[in-house]
């Protein structure tokens, strides 16, 4: 029988009018200076093909369900049970996974008015009130105003997306000294940052922290994360997940990341380092950024006479994308319409954009 499209059932209504996340732009061809989504710009250590390659005639049986042996090997590494652990098919996924367990249309979720645009996205998947605690252009966190903000669970991204901006240890007590909810410390990435909040995880039970394997061990296309909490809401999220959520060759692979200590150390080092280097140089262009814990900085492109703005913001982008550089450009809120998010890549990388944003501010010169 032959049905026409338009007989497709209705989903549910809350899906028909879901806006989908949107991911950063990853173009086809060679010849990008890829700066938009805060990958990591350095292979990744050889030994994970090695484990990758030795795995490969196991692919005929199921993976380990529960990731026993990284699972492992990260609870060592934080000195906590495996029982305080959870693999996710990267960390998005451990992020679902909270939002399936904890939240639903009277438990609602919240998020800084500036944080991880994907919340919303999974807000809005399951159906639950979404509450932003407002942020200033300072982006000084308010413990009590967090605390306060009613939200079942908090989802606070530390250091911030898309600012780079960390919050310390202390503040984080201070909010879950008064937070009666589910805190979630998105720490995507607190490789590059100088304090993280897993020493917290023995005083609150109520404290979750998220990790990813995709931005300081450079295997975004691999689909690692973890998250580390209270063994009941280990227990709980591993009710929900696909058992099988990790495959074989994902599981080996980030093991092997995880273990190569030395060469991943390195990396994150160099990382560092070309930021501060690139943040100096912005410095002298006398763009205002944030001070940035993280692998990308957030920065207000400003032209001679004073042109700032989203106009300029958006005009910089447009230029460098025609030159085959891509960065980030966040509308939609005053808070991020005048900046634009610069991944750190390599020296050369980042030699290359500023010689475009060279002739940027060239071109904007009065004649
Ligand atoms: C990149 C990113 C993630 C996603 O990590 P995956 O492990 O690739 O799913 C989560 N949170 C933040 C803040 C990120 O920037």
């Amino acid at each position: 029988m032959n049905r026409a499209p338009e007989s497709i059932p209705q989903a549910l209504p809350h899906i028909e009018a879901l806006a989908p996340y949107i991911p950063g732009q990853q173009p086809d061809g060679e010849g990008w200076v890829k700066l938009n989504t805060n990958e990591n710009p350095y292979p990744p250590s050889p030994r994970i093909a090695e484990a990758i390659r030795a795995e490969l005639s196991r692919l005929p049986l199921y993976p380990n369900p529960s990731s026993g042996t990284l699972r492992e090997a990260i609870a060592d590494f934080h000195g906590l049970e495996n029982s305080q652990v959870l693999i996710g098919n990267g960390s998005d996924d451990v992020l679902n996974l909270l939002f399936r367990s904890f939240c639903d249309k009277g438990k609602s979720a919240g998020m800084l008015e500036v944080g991880y645009s994907l919340y919303s996205v999974l807000a809005g998947i399951q159906n639950t009130p979404l509450i932003k605690v407002a942020c200033n252009r300072e982006m000084v966190l308010d413990p009590k105003s967090l605390s306060a903000c009613g939200a079942s669970v908090f989802f606070l991204t530390s250091p911030n997306a898309p600012t780079g901006v960390s919050y310390s240890r202390q503040q984080i007590a201070d909010i879950l000294d008064h937070y009666e909810g589910l805190l979630v410390v998105d720490e995507a990435y607190a490789a590059f940052a100088q304090e993280d909040a897993v020493p917290l995880l023995g005083n609150y039970p109520n404290l979750v922290i998220t990790r990813t394997f995709s931005k300081s061990y450079g295997l975004a296309g691999l689909r690692v994360g973890y998250a580390l909490a209270d063994p009941k809401v280990i227990q709980l999220l591993d009710r929900v997940r696909d058992s099988y959520n990790v495959n074989r060759l994902s599981q080996a692979g980030a093991l092997a990341a995880f273990l190569d200590t030395e060469y991943y150390e390195n990396v994150i080092n160099r990382i560092e380092v070309t930021r501060e280097v690139f943040r100096e140089k912005l410095k002298e262009l006398d763009w205002f950024t944030y001070p940035s814990q993280s692998n990308y900085l957030f920065t207000e492109p400003c032209q001679p006479g004073g042109r700032v703005g989203a106009e300029a913001a958006r005009d910089l982008f447009e230029f460098l994308q025609d030159r085959k550089i891509l960065v980030r450009y966040f509308a939609g809120s005053s808070l991020t319409e005048s900046f634009l998010r610069i991944s750190v890549g390599t020296d050369e990388q980042m030699d290359l954009l500023l010689a475009a944003i060279e002739q940027w501010m060239n071109r904007a010169q009065p004649k």
